[in-house]
């Protein structure tokens, strides 16, 4: 879709102004894209330069985060949290903590999260912040320093009422737990919800590791069933094999698929007989392994493919749950040539823009990460009722709200689709659905 020429003057001013952050172009020009049926309609969510203010964050802030690895030299790194909107609660979002952060990333992350919590409908606004810091091959003991370091500086500008971050690549319960230390020694104050992702003996909320790979796959099977159909016999492949594609493999397998390929940085492993998980669980969440060591650990049928992409295995359902832009036009062709039939994004942004286009176009069901990953997020929200109430959920009573809320955004997105004259096209109908609430909040608190 191309970006309606009354948003043209809005694209070409985010370009200068965030010159050179091409990841944040890309998630901007996605949601103007969207938006052009909904300005044609209703003109009033283009006046009072709504559009450049909500592509603009409240507040930016970049620090310094110096700490002292194992052989006593001080290490350094930069951190970032980007407070995107909060005109319907909070900021809200991870942190990461990756080589690959920088302030054009961040933005990506935090301008994705607004609409993302807009759709949850649960009252959180948008960031997201992280560091350039690498945990790869760090010491436990460098881990913990580095967390302290971080919230050393992140402490003043967070709070249960003002921001609330969690996890996201590299960040996991062992680093939210150093930061909540951490920023109960500073405060003096145990302020259970400035943080989501908290262990359960300390605040947490059951469901919330768990939380974006189910919530993914409920969305894929709402998906499904508007098509009548189900998961049952599906084959199924997973990139990535974090805490997203661990659960989302966990319940594809409940609900009757079967995953053959899982992936990490380093490459894919194929096993035909379906990925054993607890053997992941093991590798990934004990061991702190890389996947290679899976078909040893197997002994039958199982193996590992370094280099190529593991979307060239034919697969029914495709999850990309790993990171953004993954998935490529190529990979896309690919998949489409060995006849799948779904894609619904774990990750944020994983699909390029072609890819995107290539899966519409062929009218396969396409999710947006936006609405269908927004179960971690809205788990998180979660997390931060039950610290308010000071209560505590089961699984079950946590797990339902999640299915509750998953088929809501399913439901949003669908009739938003149908509503502006795009049926099946959930991307429009995320983008436009996340866009109104978070529009009619901004206009509702005047100019701010
Ligand atoms: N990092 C997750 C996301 O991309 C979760 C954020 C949160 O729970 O605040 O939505």
């Amino acid at each position: 879709m191309a970006i309606d020429e009354k948003l043209e003057p809005v694209m070409a001013e985010i370009m200068r102004r965030n010159a050179g952050e091409d990841e944040f172009h890309q998630a901007t020009r996605e949601v103007l894209e969207c938006l052009g049926t909904v300005i044609a309609r209703h003109p009033h969510y283009a006046e009072d330069s709504l559009l450049e203010r909500i592509c603009e964050p409240e507040r930016q802030i970049i620090f310094r985060v110096p700490w002292v690895d194992d052989s006593g030299q001080v290490q350094m790194n930069r951190g970032f949290r980007v407070q995107f909107n909060s005109a319907l609660g909070p900021f809200k979002g991870g942190l990461r903590f990756h080589p690959s952060v920088n302030l054009g990333i961040v933005k990506f992350l935090g301008f994705e999260q607004i609409f993302k919590n807009a759709l949850t409908g649960m009252p959180i606004g948008g960031g997201k912040g992280g560091s350039d810091f690498n945990p790869r091959g760090r010491s436990e003991g460098e881990i913990m320093r580095f967390c302290q370091s971080f919230m050393t500086e992140l402490y003043r500008h967070i709070g249960e009422y003002t921001d609330v971050p969690a996890g996201d690549i590299g960040v996991g319960q062992r680093e939210i737990g150093y930061m909540f230390g951490q920023y109960k020694r500073i405060t003096n104050r145990y302020e259970s919800g400035v943080l989501t992702g908290k262990g359960l003996r300390w605040g947490g909320s059951r469901v919330r590791t768990e939380a974006t790979g189910y919530g993914t796959v409920y969305f894929l099977n709402q998906m499904l069933a508007t098509k009548g159909d189900t998961l049952e016999g599906k084959k199924v492949v997973i990139s990535g094999s974090g805490n997203v594609a661990i659960y989302a493999m966990e319940k594809i397998a409940e609900l009757g698929g079967t995953v053959v390929a899982c992936s990490d940085s380093n490459g894919y492993v194929v096993d035909e007989a379906g990925i054993d998980l607890d053997l992941i669980k093991e590798i990934k969440e004990r061991r702190r392994e890389r996947i290679s060591s899976y078909p040893e650990l197997r002994g039958k049928g199982a193996h590992h493919v370094t280099g190529g992409s593991i979307w060239d295995v034919p697969c029914d359902i495709a999850l990309p749950c790993a990171t953004q832009n993954e998935l490529t036009g190529k990979d896309a062709r690919e998949l489409l040539k060995n006849g799948v039939i779904a894609v619904a994004e774990g990750a944020n942004m994983p699909c390029t823009p072609e890819a995107v286009r290539l899966f519409q176009k062929a009218e396969i069901l396409f999710a947006p990460g936006k609405a269908s990953n927004a179960g971690g997020v809205a788990t998180s929200a979660l997390e931060m009722q039950q610290n308010a109430s000071r209560d505590s959920w089961t699984f079950q009573q946590t797990e339902s709200r999640l299915a509750v809320i998953m088929a809501a955004i399913h439901d949003r997105c669908a009739a938003t689709a149908e509503e502006y004259g795009m049926p099946g096209n959930y991307v429009v109908g995320a983008n436009i659905a996340g866009f109104i609430r978070v529009a009619e909040a901004m206009r509702a608190l005047g100019v701010t």
